[in-house]
């Protein structure tokens, strides 16, 4: 047995599943990707977590760390390296009750999260599924059904604990190591694994929520007023519009805005939500008071041998008129990727660029293309949708990372702007010089 993994059977005191053990099959994959590492850690403490760290730098292994384990991109597993799995470092405990001040453990999932925080009368915003997970969604944005109104999950993070490449626990927060806490409030896993994030959270009410439906012959004039409505509408009024859902008749299918209203006095939500009825005609309406925490979604796995591909970018106000006709056509053709446009502005916009590495602020709208299928269904649509891209490219910027498939340079550099890239680097060479954390939209030392 190698020293390197002496010391971790010693220094480990959790889970280490290897190739053949019982557990191995369902804890090598992530919820989107299938891998094959070598060996997979489920730590349980942050001595654990340093082990893991160790274990992985000085056997030289290739190393993947899994919050949540939905990255698009398969983040979270690897073929032949080390994953560090941080589903038992989940705890979510109120820190300070005047201040709203939460606890959580780096590889909890936001339905951990929601269902913990419910009976304090508290949320984050976080993003619309149970399953995704805290760390991955945090590290890189968070765009949820408070968004509007209390900005990206990111902009509510006040410090992190985190392990750095050398095993050694950092903390950041505005006071200690700003330029570390400034990097991880969107540039991802490249600095770190963290441990744990301290959020402040919202007080909430129930919630008015659900989906007002159009036929798909209106879609160009919905999704236009939709997004003209967007920039005043109260910031309580959160929204998504989606549209050629393959499952519910691809070009025929309704256009659905789905709304949140972060409050539950009728009157105020009619008001905020009347606007959007009375886009064009309405074929179904299922907007309901309910618990923010039952708002979430379980999250969708995939069968075996289908894939997700997804691929997003950002609309500024002066291109929102153009990429939403480009996006109606689209969705009104035969094999149309599924489009999901979500709204963003309000809180997000109000924090300057500059303030953490996401950069995207001054945007509107966020959106995402996704083709679902097996591989060779998958192959046959990469044709269409590069022309698609080859349309909107004049009219959108950036990338949101969270909705990227794939890790290519063009993506990193659509993710980050070139002087975002630069101060990241700066950080990532003081945390990670050997880019120990590697298994992201990468940011190399230089
Ligand atoms: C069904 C579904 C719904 C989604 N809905 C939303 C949504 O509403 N809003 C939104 O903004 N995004 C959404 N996303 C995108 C989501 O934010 C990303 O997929 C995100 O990467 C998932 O995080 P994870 O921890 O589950 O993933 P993982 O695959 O575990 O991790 C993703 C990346 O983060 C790193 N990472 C994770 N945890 C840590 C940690 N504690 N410390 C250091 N690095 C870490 C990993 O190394 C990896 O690079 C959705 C994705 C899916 C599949």
């Amino acid at each position: 047995m190698s020293s390197a993994l002496e010391s971790l059977r010693r220094d480990f005191g959790g889970g280490i599943i290897e190739p053949g053990g019982a557990e191995y099959e369902s804890a090598s994959r992530t919820v989107l990707v299938a891998g094959s590492p070598a060996y997979v850690l489920r730590p349980e403490s942050v001595g654990d977590v340093q082990a893991g760290v160790k274990f992985a730098a000085s056997a030289g292994f290739l190393l993947s760390v899994r919050g949540g384990g939905h990255s698009f991109a398969g983040f979270g597993t690897n073929d032949g390296g080390v994953v560090i799995d941080l589903s038992r470092l989940a705890d979510v405990e109120i820190i300070d009750d005047e201040r709203h001040l939460v606890r959580i453990g780096g590889g909890a999932t936001w339905g951990q999260v929601a269902t913990a925080m419910a009976p304090r009368g508290l949320a984050i915003s976080s993003g619309d599924t149970k399953s995704v997970g805290v760390g991955g969604l945090t590290l890189t944005g968070g765009i949820g059904w408070k968004v509007r109104k209390y900005g990206l999950a990111l902009d509510n993070v006040v410090a992190v604990e985190m392990v750095t490449a050398d095993g050694e626990v950092a903390h950041a927060s505005a006071r200690e190591n700003p330029e570390l806490y400034w990097a991880i409030r969107g540039g991802g896993g490249n600095f770190g694994i963290v441990t744990a994030f301290d959020f402040v959270a919202h007080p909430t009410t129930d919630v008015f929520f659900g989906k007002i439906a159009f036929p798909a012959s209106v879609a160009a004039t919905v999704l236009q007023g939709w997004a003209d409505y967007l920039r005043t509408a109260p910031e309580e009024l959160t929204s998504i519009a989606n549209l050629a859902n393959p499952f519910a008749g691809g070009p025929e299918a309704p256009v659905e805005i789905e709304v949140a209203f972060d409050g539950d006095d009728l009157e105020l939500a009619a008001q905020a939500l009347d606007p959007i009825r009375r886009l064009g005609p309405v074929i179904d309406d299922d907007v309901a008071l309910k618990p923010y925490a039952d708002v979430l979604v379980d999250g969708v796995i995939p069968p075996p041998g289908i894939q997700l591909v997804t691929r997003s970018a950002f609309v500024n106000k002066e291109s929102v008129a153009e990429v939403l006709q480009i996006l109606s056509d689209v969705g009104a053709s035969e094999g149309s990727p599924v489009i999901s446009v979500r709204s963003v502005g309000g809180a997000v916009a109000r924090i300057p660029d500059d303030a953490t590495a996401y950069a995207h602020r001054q945007a509107e709208l966020m959106f995402a293309l996704t083709t679902v299928g097996p591989p060779p269904a998958i192959e046959a649509a990469r044709p269409a949708l590069e022309a698609i891209w080859g349309r909107l490219a004049p009219h959108v910027n950036g990338a949101y990372a969270n909705f990227l498939a794939s890790a290519t340079e063009e993506n990193v550099a659509a993710s980050y702007p070139t002087e975002t890239y630069q101060r990241l680097a700066t950080v990532k060479n003081q945390y990670d010089p050997g880019n120990l954390f590697a298994r992201n939209h990468n940011i190399r030392p230089q």
